[in-house]
């Protein structure tokens, strides 16, 4: 399943070169256009009308990109100050879609390698919605409710024009979530005096919210998992887990392993992580994460006769059979890919975006370990808020175990594209090939149709 290093065919260097000249200092924006970049050279050689109509340096120019102020008053009654994004990436398909981030770390280039990933995983999906992306610097850690609350209505006070139904429909990301889409939905629709419910997902479950949107993303990645294993005529049953995060991703994945027969022996914050070699007591963790928005230290605390904390090293170190980084880009370096695969590591699934570094993903593709990219394995999230759009536009609510059905089957059909895609375009068992490949074809098609706009 490996291939060696090829570099860049000639005709996709020259849009690379273009898009690193006019997109400066953006590193993990080039890094995203890099990696689908490298698998588009078989797709440009048996279909020159893509680049007939520059459809690559089109996707990768963004259709709209605002930037904005937003002003708030904190607790003591200082002005802050904290900057907006929202970038439109490409509405081929549908209307734009893709979360909001909150977090320090949040500029320019990390919305769109965000929003340039969102096209690839909706086209995956099979379902009609765009790609985009947003959020803002502000860090909602250690602000009361109503400091977020008075930033989300600032933020949505001058985000609303560019949304709509039909338009562009946020979610949530890191640092959003069921409570700040409250506040957002709640000042748009203050705004615009209409009770569209289409316009955000990830809305509560008693006004417009559906079942398994929490969940989905996790879930997600362990029914991806489920059909890898299958393809090698395995399961979860027995099998060592290891997940990176604790947030909404994370705590789900988790979740779902288990259920399906597999262990999570550690999962980690930003502090560290934690060792528990019998399996995460889940319902500690979302004690600990969900209810008191704590940190991953006091789990060991309270575990303190089975669990171990270790604050100073990564958490790659921990032998697995299979490992899910869910927390956050580049999180997992050439380094800690040497310690999985010298642990005996056999599946890298990316639960969050972009998580592998390419010096890591390279190591991976050497060792013959089965490494599956992140537009594939977490697009049960961005499906699953589509399924939300569909229920209202019906105005229906449809039950848990129907949709976490219909989830489970929107996962496989992505799996089987990935692989029949690859195999397809000569890169058998090459996951990260395949999705680039499957995700840029119907959008470059629909690109195609719709004329040069
Ligand atoms: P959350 O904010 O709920 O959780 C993020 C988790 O990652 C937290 O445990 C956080 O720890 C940890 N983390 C953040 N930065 C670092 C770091 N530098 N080192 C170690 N841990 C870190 O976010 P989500 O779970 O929603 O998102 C996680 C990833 O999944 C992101 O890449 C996101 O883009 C992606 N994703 C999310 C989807 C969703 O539906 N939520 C959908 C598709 C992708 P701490 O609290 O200490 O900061």
């Amino acid at each position: 399943m490996s291939r060696p290093h090829e570099g860049l065919e000639e005709s996709l260097q020259k849009i690379y070169d273009e898009v690193t000249g006019r997109n400066p200092g953006e590193t993990e924006f080039h890094q995203a256009v890099y990696e689908v970049l490298e698998s588009l050279r078989p797709v440009v050689a048996k279909h020159p009308e893509y680049a007939d109509a520059a459809v690559i340096r089109r996707l990768c120019e963004p259709e709209r990109q605002v930037i904005f102020r937003v002003p708030w008053v904190d607790d003591e009654g200082a002005v802050r100050l904290n900057r907006g994004f929202r970038v439109e990436f490409n509405s081929a398909l549908g209307p734009y879609k893709g979360g909001l981030r909150f977090h320090p770390s949040v500029y320019l280039g990390i919305v769109k390698f965000l929003g340039f990933e969102q096209i690839f995983k909706n086209s995956l999906t099979g379902m009609p919605i765009g790609g985009a992306k947003g959020g803002s610097d502000f860090d909602p850690k250690g602000r009361s409710v109503n400091e977020v609350m008075r930033f989300c209505q600032s933020f949505m006070t001058e985000l609303y024009r560019h949304l709509g139904e039909h338009t562009d429909v946020p979610a949530g990301d890191i640092g959003v979530g069921t409570r700040e889409i409250g506040f957002l939905f709640g000042q748009y629709k203050r705004i615009t005096n209409r009770y569209e419910s289409g316009v955000l997902t990830g809305k509560g479950l008693t006004w417009g919210g559906s079942q398994v949107r929490t969940e989905a993303t996790g879930y997600g990645a362990a029914f991806f998992v489920t059909e890898v294993l299958a393809a090698r005529g395995e399961s979860f049953d027995g099998k060592k887990v290891v997940v990176s995060g604790s947030g909404n991703v994370a705590i789900y994945a988790i979740e779902k392993v288990h259920q399906l027969g597999g262990t999570v022996v550690a999962c980690s914050d930003s502090g560290g992580y934690v060792v528990e070699p019998g399996g995460i007591d889940l319902e500690l963790l979302k004690e600990i994460k969900e209810v008191r928005r704590g940190r991953i230290s006091e789990y060991a605390e309270k575990r303190s006769d089975t669990a171990r904390y270790v604050s100073d090293s990564p958490i790659w170190e921990v032998p697995c059979d299979i490992a899910l980084p869910c927390a956050t880009q580049n999180e997992l370096d050439a380094d800690g890919a040497a310690a999985l695969i010298g642990n005996g590591c056999q599946i890298i699934a990316e639960g969050a975006n972009m998580p592998c570094t390419p010096k890591a993903v390279e190591a991976f593709a050497e060792a013959g370990v089965t490494f599956a990219p992140g537009k594939a394995v977490n697009a049960g999230g961005v499906a699953t808020s589509a399924l939300e759009m569909q229920q209202n536009a019906s105005r229906e609510a449809w039950l848990f175990e129907d949709t976490e059905e219909r989830l489970a089957q929107i996962m496989r059909r992505i799996h089987d594209r990935c692989l029949h895609t690859a195999d397809d375009y000569g890169r058998p068992g090459n996951y990260v090939d395949g999705a680039n490949i499957a995700g840029f074809i119907q959008v470059a098609d629909a690109m195609l149709a719709l004329g040069v706009i």
